[in-house]
This record gives structure tokens, sequence and C-alpha cells, in this order.
């Protein structure tokens, strides 16, 4: 498999190079807004350890990112009122991954809804920086 690069952009989100919507940090991960959201809501956790994707993880990065992944889940869902919530994550671009940084996507999912297209389009900024208010609010709420 090919080597992890650190020029990647969830690399240079998490070193704060360059700016994203955030809505958690820990020492382990960062939760941050899709900027291309395939639903209302459409958030990703990124875990700070460097790995390409799920194939390279260890399990001790694994272990660690799920209960941040399943947090960002309920608040998500919460603050969308979403009828559910579906989590992806993509391995090599064969699979649809476009960021080499291992990325878990929380997608909001609503009764009769389907979801956008990955990767399609760009999100308005001040809706995806409403939605991110209403998560970061459920997160505390939580
Ligand atoms: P994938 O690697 O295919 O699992 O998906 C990468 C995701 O990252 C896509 O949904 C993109 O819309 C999203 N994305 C790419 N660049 C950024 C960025 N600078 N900030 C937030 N999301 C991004």
């Amino acid at each position: 498999m090919t080597a992890y690069d650190d020029g990647n952009i969830f690399a240079k989100i998490i070193k704060g190079e360059i700016p994203s919507e955030k809505l958690y940090e820990d020492q382990a991960a960062v939760a941050i807004m899709d900027i291309m959201p395939q639903t209302k809501g459409h958030c990703l956790v990124i875990p700070k350890a460097p790995s390409r994707n799920l194939l390279d993880a260890s399990d001790e990065t694994l272990a660690t990112v799920m209960p941040i992944v399943a947090k960002l889940a309920r608040a998500a869902k919460s603050a969308m009122n979403a009828d559910g919530v579906r989590i992806a994550q993509f391995n090599e671009a064969t699979a649809g991954q476009t960021v080499f940084h291992l990325h878990f996507h929380i997608l909001p999912m609503f009764d009769g809804i389907p979801l956008g297209q990955h990767g399609e389009a760009s999100g308005d900024k001040a809706a995806i920086a409403e939605q991110a208010e209403k998560i970061r609010k459920a997160l505390v709420a939580a």
C-alpha cells in the first residue's frame, strides 16, 4: 500500500494550517463539518494519529476514535432532528477515498430524502456554519 503522506488536507487541518468549521477536538481526534455535504449536518471525525485509512491504522487509533464517532453521531442526529445516521468510511481511491488520512463520515439521514452525491458540490457556507453551531450545542448538552 502507498505510504502515508502528511501533505494531505486533513493533516493540515489537524496542524491548524488551514481553516475548518470545527465541532470538537481532543488529544486523539478532531471533528469538522464537511465542505461538500451530502446531507444536512454532514461532518467528519478525523483521528490525529497519521494513517492513510482503516487498512494501516493501529488498533489503538481505531479503539480510541470509535467512541468519538459515536459521540458525534448522537449529537449530529439530535441537532439536525434526523431520523437516522449513517457512518461511512472509504479505503483507497477505488473505494471512493479522496483524502488520504483516515476519517469517518457522519451522515444524518431523513425519511424519504436520499443522500446527495459524494464530493459533488461545495455546500453553502452560512448553512454549514448554522448546522455546526447546532451540533456544538448538542455536544455540550450530551
Ligand atoms: P473521502 O476521502 O472520499 O472519504 O472524503 C473526503 C471528504 O472530505 C469529502 O466528503 C470532502 O467533501 C471532504 N473535504 C475535502 N476537503 C475538505 C476540507 N478542507 N474541509 C472539510 N471537508 C473537506
